[in-house]
């Protein structure tokens, strides 16, 4: 490949979840464009073993750098988005500007650099990119909904002035749903904070920098929102290029669960709920104890990916390396639980193969935290979803997967005395999801949506012809 080859800088913030489509995206301006990329990489401690198997055998058109990496203090109340004056992202990526500057400059004496693509928590990174003469782009990897929240915020931090939460009426963010002002994400649920400044001064100033906004999605799981991100003047051009999905092993070294796979081969068709709340979801201790009991009420085979409870954050995981993490956390599940429900659950500690489990054959519910990628993973197999948002904007997810596409069930309500969705409650839901009428009401749909992700990724797809243009 001569050094004339047209060669894309991408730089994802850092995380797995922002990782992975990332390298989708690569893939697909390799196969579509015949592009060189190179990924560089900003880093939070060391690269997880997730990013590094999410990077393993990929072509040599695709290279990839770490960042030296930043050390972020997590005291036990910091969540990934909302810790107040060292939001995790935005402190490694802006003390990561140096080393890009210098990875930048050696890459472009040679070979041909034509782009140079960021996410909104990297949107920081523009400057280098300006710096260097380059056109930057936004890849947004969460869905057109969120993407118009971000270009609605300044009109509706105008016209209100409580806080979103207080609002009586649902907020109408342009070809969406209703979202209720406390499901909106995370980042803006307090309008004192520093976090929220620092969002709105992306939104406002960063955004709209962009020479186009490339977003993971496609026309017929969104068609309204596109549709009004598409028109609506004054906005860089947005381009639906999804589902761009991960297919194969995200372990290579398979750390943990792979006889669940051969577990899966003996169970009966569409039968097994996985339970799974991303790269960084955790519960309370007393709600894994919940959703522990639940499950063996239910009655219903299951996988689940535990994690460690915490009861100060629901993102506790989120950026820390699970592998390191050496506390077990099967070590906190109710007394006998393992043993009663060895016939009809696998429980797998702190990371599991999730795209190789959804797409299995006895795979038949995802109880999930509604991360993007997960989400669009369960589509993209045709599995129905039961919601459980914890943090981002994942509530904004769940309500659009549940009111709008109706290819969700959504999670009982927490009790207003502790905020615990309690085990009858759970079981009740999950028999539903697997069993009951809401359940087979949900199938259809998404397998709709399943056949639609496919088809937009076919040539003449609409995704296709986005990416094309
Ligand atoms: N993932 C996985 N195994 C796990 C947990 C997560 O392979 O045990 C992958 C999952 O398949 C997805 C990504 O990690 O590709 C998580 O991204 P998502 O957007 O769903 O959630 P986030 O972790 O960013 O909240």
């Amino acid at each position: 490949m001569s050094q004339q080859t047209p060669h894309v800088v991408i730089v994802p913030s850092p995380g797995i979840g922002h990782l992975v489509p990332f390298i989708e995206f690569a893939k697909h301006l390799v196969q579509h464009h015949k592009f060189r990329v190179t990924c560089i990489i900003p880093t939070v401690g060391s690269p997880s073993d997730a990013d590094r198997a999410a990077l393993s055998s990929l072509p040599p058109t695709i290279n990839h750098v770490f960042l030296p990496p930043i050390v972020v203090s997590f005291d036990d109340h910091s969540t990934a988005e909302s810790n107040e004056n060292t939001n995790p992202l935005i402190f490694a990526v802006t003390r990561s500007l140096p080393p890009l500057r210098d990875v930048l400059k050696s890459l472009m004496s040679t070979t041909h650099v034509v782009a140079f693509v960021a996410d909104l928590f990297s949107t920081v990174s523009f400057d280098v990119a300006f710096e260097f003469n380059l056109t930057p782009y936004l890849f947004f990897p969460s869905n057109a909904m969120a993407l118009s929240f971000v270009f609605y915020l300044p009109k509706l931090d105008e016209m209100v002035s409580c806080e979103f939460k207080d609002l009586p009426e649902p907020v109408q963010i342009p070809g969406c749903v209703p979202v209720h002002g406390r499901d909106l994400l995370e980042p803006v649920q307090n309008r004192q904070s520093e976090v929220y400044r620092w969002f709105f001064d992306i939104t406002k100033r960063h955004v709209g920098l962009a020479k186009g906004i490339i977003v993971n999605t496609f026309m017929d799981m969104e068609a309204r929102a596109l549709k009004a991100l598409l028109e609506e003047p004054g906005k860089p051009p947005v381009y639906p290029i999804g589902p761009l999905t991960r297919v194969g092993s995200s372990d290579p070294d398979d750390v943990s669960g792979s006889n669940c796979l051969t577990w899966l081969d003996d169970q009966p068709s569409r039968s097994v709920l996985f339970v799974s709340f991303g790269s960084g979801g955790t519960l309370s201790r007393a709600q894994l104890n919940e959703l522990a009991f639940g499950l063996e009420m239910s009655q219903q085979r299951f996988i689940w990916v535990v994690r460690t409870p915490n009861d100060e954050s629901s993102s506790a995981a989120y950026l820390r390396d699970q592998i390191s993490d050496q506390k077990n956390p099967l070590d906190f599940l109710p007394e006998g639980f393992l043993e009663r429900t060895k016939d009809r659950g696998i429980t797998i500690p702190r990371w599991g193969q999730q795209v190789q489990i959804l797409s299995h054959g006895s795979t038949g519910g995802f109880l999930t935290h509604c991360g993007w990628n997960s989400v669009l993973e369960s589509v993209v197999n045709g599995v129905p979803l039961l919601a459980w948002p914890l943090y981002s904007e994942q509530k904004m997810n769940a309500v659009m997967l549940v009111k709008d596409l109706k290819v969700a069930l959504m999670r009982p309500k927490p009790n207003e005395e502790d905020g615990l969705v309690i085990r009858e409650e759970i079981a009740k839901v999950v028999k539903e999801l697997m069993e009951g009428e809401e359940g087979k009401r949900v199938r259809k749909p998404v397998k709709d949506l399943m056949n639609a992700a496919s088809k937009s990724l076919m040539e003449d797809g609409s995704s296709i012809k986005h990416f094309q243009s």
